[in-house]
């Protein structure tokens, strides 16, 4: 279940709502009961994003970055 962020146009109050099915209406701000509310981006999914497109997996579980890799035998390393 998606947790969404959102802010109020009305008195700047941000907040976290749970949304338990799809399709669900923006929720009204907890403070000032505006329904004037605009959904934020997730903190959360920008936070794990990776930030290097040009990483590759090198083996098993660890990406390596070109120049960088520590087993010598990533295609990147060269
Ligand atoms: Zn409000």
């Amino acid at each position: 279940m998606p947790i969404y962020e959102y802010s109020c146009a009305k008195c700047g109050n941000a907040f976290e709502h749970l949304h338990r099915k799809l399709g669900e209406s923006a929720p009204a701000c907890p403070v000032c009961a505006s329904q004037r509310v605009i959904k934020q981006f997730s903190t959360f999914s920008a936070a794990v994003a990776p930030e290097r497109g040009s990483a590759a997996p090198c083996g098993a579980a660890a990406a390596c970055s070109p120049g960088q890799c520590a087993s010598g035998e990533c295609p990147l390393s060269g």
